[in-house]
């Protein structure tokens, strides 16, 4: 595979997730830094996407529930470069019945080299990176010499 150099601009588009068990934990995370998420474009799965417009000041673009295809959706977003970073607080204690679509968004954000926090410690670390709020240069696979390379 070949990569190439792309720039992340200021402005992210940002995907929040949780499970069940996590979403009290995302929301007190969203409240915390509402002013740094609000200056972001921000995506959620729907009923994670309902809570946070419920309880915060912030706009989400809400995608479907996550076990009826809303983790699916975001992996689409990322392959097509709509989505720069995920937030997804997953529960590591239960089993999802959408296991399958959580890993398939999880591997998604590693093909695309999207920062990913699985957890609040990682969320934290990357909101208060320098590079949230600033242009960055990333590498990502190079689909145009991809499809030629297979012509
Ligand atoms: P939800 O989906 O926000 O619709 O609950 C999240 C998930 O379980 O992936």
């Amino acid at each position: 595979m070949q990569y190439k150099d792309v720039i992340a601009t200021e402005l992210k588009s940002i995907a929040l997730v949780a499970h069940d068990n996590m979403k009290a934990n995302l929301l007190a995370w969203c409240q915390r830094y509402s002013d740094k998420l609000s200056t972001h474009e921000l995506f959620a799965t729907g009923t994670t996407g309902n809570l946070l417009s419920n309880n915060t000041s912030l706009t989400i673009n809400k995608l479907i529930s996550g076990p009826l295809g809303g983790d699916q959706q975001i992996g689409a977003l990322i392959t097509e470069q709509k989505i720069d970073m995920l937030i997804f607080f997953w529960d590591p204690l239960e089993a999802q019945p959408h296991d399958p679509d959580v890993k398939a968004l999880l591997r998604l954000a590693a093909v695309w080299n999207i920062p990913v926090a699985c957890n609040q410690a990682t969320a934290d670390f990357i909101i208060n990176s320098p590079f949230f709020d600033k242009s960055y240069e990333k590498s990502i696979p190079d689909y145009q010499s991809y499809i030629e390379s297979r012509a």
